[in-house]
């Protein structure tokens, strides 16, 4: 057994604290990293606090990990010891199912397993994240890192990242397309990272006016404040897609009114509460309202590779493992530029 130091949750109602656990003895297909970043995202906090009502305990969350690999089992084939690598939200999955087949094993048909605070298919062991020391996976859900990005940065791509990249490329965005990005958080910001990267004309909207110059420096073609009616109204029956990246209930049939006819909006975000549909403003334009998930572990090298092409990473704020409880609190107050990364030296 390998043995890990890291912060959990011990319920619903408490901060994050010091936790030792073990991990189990690697199998021949997996690797061990020692973590060196982990990035917080809104997921972590939703679970920590059992805001989706499936949480385990203890949970040491974290599912935005880059470390370095400190051992490879005999069948391993894709890493070396001392290489980086980096593991996302999922671990594992039944590796056979039509999903799985085509590497898209977040939808995987008998259910995937996530990096923190579920069953593993190995021994039944609760999954912890990346909050933590060290790591142990099969190949298959790590990561090559290219070798040109800075580290801590990379971090949020592989949860803020590719849950982005994801239906931006599914929903083809490019150049001559009108698109729209809801939420400028960790989601957000990568979004409009990536859909400026694909040369389409980029909307920002947000609730904070103080973020329009951030948001015009990240690739934004033009800032709206959501709050603001005729700023809205403005961009009625316009865009071809909206991405919609927000934490927190909100009016979605708002930006439903924007799309073009057989335009399509597809929801990140998983507030608590599930949102009310206008469907008049679907169906009068045949409009489109979808979901996206992450993403595959081949479009997730896929993403990594075209960061590391278009030297891609994420705005981060550094903060030491001591510092998470506060973290939270500041991501909810939207007071975060634009993703917490803990730098795990300080565990
Ligand atoms: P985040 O960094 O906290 O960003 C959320 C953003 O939403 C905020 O920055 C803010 O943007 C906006 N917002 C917050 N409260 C709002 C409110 N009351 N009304 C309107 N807008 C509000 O969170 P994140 O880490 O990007 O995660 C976003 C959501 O995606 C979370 O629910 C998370 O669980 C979910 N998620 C989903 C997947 C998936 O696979 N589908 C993967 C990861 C995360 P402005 O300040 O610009 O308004
Ligand atoms: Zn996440
Ligand atoms: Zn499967």
């Amino acid at each position: 057994m390998t043995v890990s130091k890291g912060y959990a949750a011990q319920d619903k109602t408490t901060p994050l604290a010091p936790f030792s656990f073990e991990r189990r003895d690697p199998l021949p297909t997996d690797i061990a990293i020692d973590i060196l970043y982990c990035g917080v995202c809104h997921s972590d906090l939703h679970m920590a606090r059992n805001e989706w009502g499936n949480s385990l305990y203890p949970m040491v969350p974290g599912h935005e990990i880059v470390g370095k690999v400190t051992f490879v089992g005999s069948a391993v084939t894709k890493f070396k010891v001392g290489q980086i690598a980096a593991i996302g939200v999922i671990i594992d999955s039944c590796r056979k199912c039509p999903s799985c087949n085509a590497g898209e094993e977040q939808y995987c048909e008998d259910g995937m397993v996530l990096t923190y605070a579920q069953p593993d298919r190995v021994e039944g062991r609760l999954t912890q994240g990346g909050y933590s020391s060290n790591y142990v996976v099969d190949e298959r859900f790590a990561h090559t890192v290219p070798e040109n990005l800075n580290l801590a940065g990379v971090a949020p791509l592989l949860c803020a990242g590719i849950t982005t990249y994801s239906p931006l490329r599914h929903w083809k965005v490019e150049p001559g397309k009108k698109v729209g990005i809801v939420g400028l958080g960790g989601l957000g910001h990568m979004a409009l990272k990536f859909a400026h990267s694909f040369g389409a004309h980029v909307v920002q909207f947000t609730t904070s006016e103080a973020k329009r110059a951030d948001a015009l420096r990240l690739g934004a073609d033009e800032v709206v404040l959501s709050k603001d009616d005729a700023q809205m109204k403005k961009h009625e029956n316009s865009f071809d897609f909206i991405l919609d990246a927000v934490s927190a209930p909100h009016d979605i049939n708002a930006y439903t009114a924007l799309l073009k006819r057989d335009a399509a909006m597809a929801l990140v975000g998983l507030p608590d509460v599930p949102p009310v549909i206008n469907i008049g403003n679907l169906v009068f334009k045949r409009a489109a309202l979808s979901g996206s998930l992450i993403g595959g572990m081949p479009q997730t090298q896929e993403m990594l590779d075209y960061c590391g092409e278009h030297n891609i990473t994420s705005d981060v704020e550094i903060v030491p493992m001591q510092k998470i409880n506060e973290a939270f609190e500041r991501m909810l107050k939207q007071d975060v530029k634009y993703r917490f990364v803990i730098d795990m030296a300080t565990l």
